[in-house]
């Protein structure tokens, strides 16, 4: 079984419920955005629920073609803050590191919708050497978050040079991968890969992107355990979206299901003003009440904080909720359950 491509290949699964399924609106969505459903995704959708979350995210859909006026091609104003090819250095300690553009699944809301795909050509040898030189003459930055692209798309050996690079660079302290291959792809999460992970000197943190409990399916979870019996620090960062997790119950379930497998929820992420995605986006309001309700029924320990990217290139922030009320006196402090209490200031 091979990752599907195309919508030919939609259809003969019968993952296509437009109508007519193969119209000129839908082959305009897949042109905008490349198709791609591993094996692993595809065992996981049941096509008797039009509504299933996880087709929801990786099927095209004819709502994409609908581009809304304040939607933006670079929403989060990555260009900008791009002062060589491969980086994103908007906050002066940290970077983005962007070896290359393909991912294992395309994901209809991604924030990258426009950058992604197997046409996005990789960094040449000489352009990660440029990348990491940037890093190198710069002693403010601590930290490099490998992103892309899902930066697990690469072969082993050359992540293990990579993280080789970066771990001989002294002021690099932590390296950060973001990836959603342990869940769309957990046969990658290979002994080899593993190896890779392993730097002298610096910390490896790991951040997986997780949208629906169902999504940690056996094998995914077992990637995961790797991963953590590797002695990876394992996050998990979570697009909020309409119709996949937009429900207290299905985000309580994911962040349980993401605990049990040693990954700390960091980021429930409101999504982003990408172009054909407003079928997906939720509202800051409904976003605030969603997390007020996880704060009554969650331990702590898989609380993700709730953050917005401002879009222009700002940064990412927390939105919210708030606890405090105010008062001339006093401050009133809500508690997770409703209740409100007065506290001195
Ligand atoms: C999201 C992001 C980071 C990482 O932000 P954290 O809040 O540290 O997770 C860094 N740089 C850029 C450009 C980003 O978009
Ligand atoms: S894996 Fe990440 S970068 Fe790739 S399409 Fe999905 S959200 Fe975008």
């Amino acid at each position: 079984m091979q990752t599907l491509r195309t919508l030919k290949a939609l259809h003969r699964e019968g993952l296509l419920s437009a109508d007519p399924p193969l119209g000129p609106r839908l082959a305009e969505a897949a042109d905008a955005m490349a198709i791609a459903i591993t094996p692993e995704m595809l065992g996981l959708i049941d096509r008797t629920d039009p509504a299933d979350p996880i087709a929801r995210q990786f099927v095209p859909s004819v709502a994409e073609t609908e581009i809304a006026a304040d939607e933006l091609s670079d929403p989060i104003g990555d260009e900008a803050r791009s002062p060589v090819k491969g980086i994103v250095h908007r906050y002066p300690d940290r970077v983005l590191l962007k070896p290359l553009h393909v991912c294992p699944v395309y994901c209809r809301f991604c924030f990258r919708r426009e950058k992604v795909g197997p046409g996005g050509e990789a960094l040449s040898a000489a352009e990660l050497d440029a990348a990491i030189a940037y890093i190198e003459a710069r002693p403010e930055i601590w930290e490099v978050i490998l992103t892309g692209g899902d930066p697990l798309m690469l072969a082993p050996r050359r992540m293990a040079k990579l993280i080789a690079a970066l771990d001989a660079i002294d002021h690099v302290g932590v390296i950060r991968i973001h990836s959603r291959v342990p869940i769309v792809d957990p046969s990658r999460v290979t002994d080899e890969f593993l190896a890779a992970l392993k730097p002298q000197r610096a910390a490896l943190w790991f951040a997986v992107h997780c949208n629906h409990a169902r999504e940690l399916s056996v094998a995914a979870r077992a990637a995961l355990a790797r991963l953590a019996d590797a002695g990876i620090p394992l996050m998990g960062q979570t697009v909020l979206l309409a119709g996949v997790n937009d429900a207290v119950e299905t985000l309580e379930a994911l962040m349980r299901a993401l605990v049990r497998c040693r990954v700390k929820p960091y980021y429930l992420h409101h999504p982003d003003l990408v172009r054909g995605t407003g079928h997906f986006r939720v509202s800051i309001e409904r976003g605030q009440a969603l997390m007020k309700a996880l704060r009554g029924r969650l331990s702590g320990l898989a609380q993700p904080t709730y953050v917005l990217d401002v879009p222009g290139g700002h940064g990412k922030v927390p939105i919210g909720p708030g606890y405090l009320g105010d008062d001339p006196d006093a401050l009133l402090v809500e508690d997770a359950f409703g209740g409100r209490h007065r506290y001195p200031r």
